[in-house]
């Protein structure tokens, strides 16, 4: 099994709320020793006046930009532990599904059943304004989702972290690939991401 040993919590107060403004906000900060990973600090920030609600963390050894694969034979490797940092990049290949860091982009700590979850979650809401032929496309990719999530179909999870912050850790590690990105790879995921914030911008 993987471990995750957590430490104690602290909190910090006062932040101010990006959809209030109340400045009450209340981070919980609980470090967590992640076996095969190391040390990281995962925050949890809340809003008590409106509800608001993000996680992210960050990993307290020093990192480099790292590409992370898993391929997903089996329903036991739906088990596999995924680290994502809010800089990560996390892609499946097969379903044609990507979920980029943007403005908001949380890190969370999961395994990949939890991954393909939350990726499920954003296509269901983003094909409830979407028009016939996209949704068509996202119900193909959901009935894939769902399939993978009962029988362990096969699929690739690739993660890309510019910073390094992120993982996947199995109990048999020679399911991991892990390797540093290129120049070339970094290059376009920093691109990527000013290309999404600014179409959100404008
Ligand atoms: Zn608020």
């Amino acid at each position: 099994m993987v471990n995750l040993t957590s430490s104690e919590t602290h909190m910090i107060l006062g932040i101010r709320c990006p959809s209030c403004d109340s400045e009450n906000m209340i981070t919980s900060q609980t470090e967590y020793d992640v076996e095969h990973f190391g040390a990281v600090l995962f925050n949890i920030t809340k809003c008590p006046k409106c509800g608001y609600r993000y996680t992210d963390l960050l990993s307290l050894e020093k990192r480099e930009p790292t590409l992370i694969r898993a391929k997903i034979n089996s329903l036991a490797d739906l088990d596999i532990k995924v680290i994502k940092s809010g800089t990560a990049t996390v892609n499946i290949p097969e379903f044609g599904a990507t979920i980029t860091p943007g403005p908001n982009s949380e890190g969370f700590i999961t395994n990949v059943e939890g991954v393909l979850a939350k990726v499920e979650d954003a296509l269901t809401f983003m094909l409830s304004s979407a028009d016939a032929e996209h949704i068509k496309i996202g119900q193909g990719i959901l009935k894939q989702i769902r399939n993978a999530r009962d029988s362990g179909s096969h699929f690739t999870l690739i993660i890309e972290d510019p910073l390094g912050n992120s993982s996947l850790v199995a109990p048999d590690p020679s399911k991991i690939e892990k390797r540093r990105l290129t120049k070339e790879e970094l290059r376009e995921i920093r691109f990527g991401q000013y290309a999404s914030n600014s179409s959100e911008d404008h």
